[in-house]
């Protein structure tokens, strides 16, 4: 270890930080766990809280019980109102940044409301899911509820197309599952799972259990229950090897999720 410390120490010094025999110096330096034990759970927004109170109190009741055997850390989604901000602020021609902007603003609201309905548990909203409050909250109270927009803001890296922000709340709630090594990524909706068309507007979609990045990309299916950049992100991850995508609208499905049983459909990263 120590040997490899030094060399990787040496070519970090010399080298461009691109450098092919720099990066494999830096990959065999080992990867730390931050939060091993917790669990990211995102409560998405158009699908879940624009639902209002018949889609959230139960999710809330499963949660509040659920604590008392899982650590969680619990992300919202932004949803229709973002996506009205979104079809203002661009109709107006403003950039993706700002338009990135906005929808966290959204998140924000979601995530505040969710903390004001837990709070009488001892669960609160951090502002930021950065470090800071967060590892206190999951030791003390095993959950904690985070606005699940990646805080690129202006900086966000456009699409090839159009001004929509392609790093959302999906993607935001997937980096900090895979950032803090957490033990895994479950995302609630208002459809069982993946289906092999939207079933919203399909009404022969069948449903997909289990399914990987690359069959979703030939199947035509990567712009669909998730943002699409969420499959990258999950093929490339060190930790977070699969996602599952549960019916938030059934209750006892985050339940059995979190005790790790296959509801809903799993996404695998190969
Ligand atoms: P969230 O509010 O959690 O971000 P979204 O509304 O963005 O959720 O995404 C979930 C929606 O994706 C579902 O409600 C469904 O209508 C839609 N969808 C599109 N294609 C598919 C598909 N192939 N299988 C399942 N859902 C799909
Ligand atoms: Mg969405």
């Amino acid at each position: 270890m120590a040997n490899t410390t030094s060399e990787l120490e040496t070519l970090l010094m010399e080298r461009s930080l691109t450098d092919a025999q720099l990066l494999a110096a830096a990959e065999t330096a080992s990867d730390y766990r931050i939060l091993p034990d917790a669990t990211v759970i995102k409560i998405g927004g158009q699908s879940v809280m624009d639902r209002g109170r018949a889609a959230v109190y139960p999710l809330v009741d499963e949660i509040v019980a659920a604590r008392k055997q899982h650590k969680m850390l619990i992300g919202t989604g932004a949803g229709t109102r973002a996506r009205h901000l979104y079809s203002i602020a661009a109709e107006l021609n403003l950039p993706a940044g700002v338009l990135a902007q906005l929808g966290s603003s959204v998140a924000n609201q979601n995530a505040e409301m969710l903390g004001q309905l837990m709070a009488k548990y001892g669960i609160s909203s951090v502002s930021g899911a950065g470090m800071s409050a967060v590892p206190l909250a999951i030791e003390e109270v095993n959950a904690v509820i985070f606005s699940g927009m990646p805080p690129y803001s202006l900086w966000i890296r456009p699409s090839a197309e159009g001004v929509i922000p392609p790093y959302r709340t999906d993607a935001g709630c997937f980096l900090l599952a895979e950032q803090f090594g957490c033990k895994a990524m479950i995302y609630v909706k208002d459809e069982d799972g993946l289906f092999t068309a939207n079933p919203k507007t399909s009404k022969d979609a069948t449903f997909i259990p289990k399914i990987s990045v690359d069959e979703m990309k030939a199947r035509g299916l990567h712009d669909s229950i998730l943002e699409f950049p969420v499959l990258d992100l999950l093929k490339q991850a060190r930790h977070i090897k699969q996602v599952q995508v549960v019916n938030g609208l059934v209750p006892g499905n985050l339940t059995r999720a979190l005790a790790g049983e296959h509801v809903g459909t799993i996404i695998t990263a190969s």
